[in-house]
């Protein structure tokens, strides 16, 4: 049932180690750990990896769907984003996504 796993589990927290929860992960900006309070982020290089990774495998898909020439590149763009949508869920489980310490807010 994925709304129970969804609640369970999380991302530790690179200065105390603790569990961030799912739930208090934001993928887009800055957040805080509710443990320590080190204000944190999801890897960039992660997010620019996984979107590119995304664009390669929905231009794949779009290749073997018989798309061809100029038409493949906004096709797989534009399919990368729900495919991006669909894998989040595995992704969380085989490779979650690394936080990063906001060096700036944490001082
Ligand atoms: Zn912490």
């Amino acid at each position: 049932m994925p709304t129970r796993l969804y609640r369970n589990g999380g991302l530790n927290c690179p200065k105390c180690a603790a569990l961030i929860p799912w739930s208090l992960v934001d993928y887009r900006t800055i957040f805080q750990c509710n443990h320590c309070r080190a204000s944190v982020w999801v890897s960039r290089q992660y997010l620019i990896r996984s979107a590119i990774a995304h664009v390669i495998l929905a231009g794949v898909l779009c290749f073997a769907a018989g798309m061809r020439g100029f038409l493949l590149v906004p096709s797989a763009i534009l399919l990368s984003f729900p495919l991006g949508f669909v894998t989040s869920f595995a992704r969380r489980r085989i490779a979650p996504p690394p936080l990063e310490i906001n060096e700036q807010l944490d001082e």
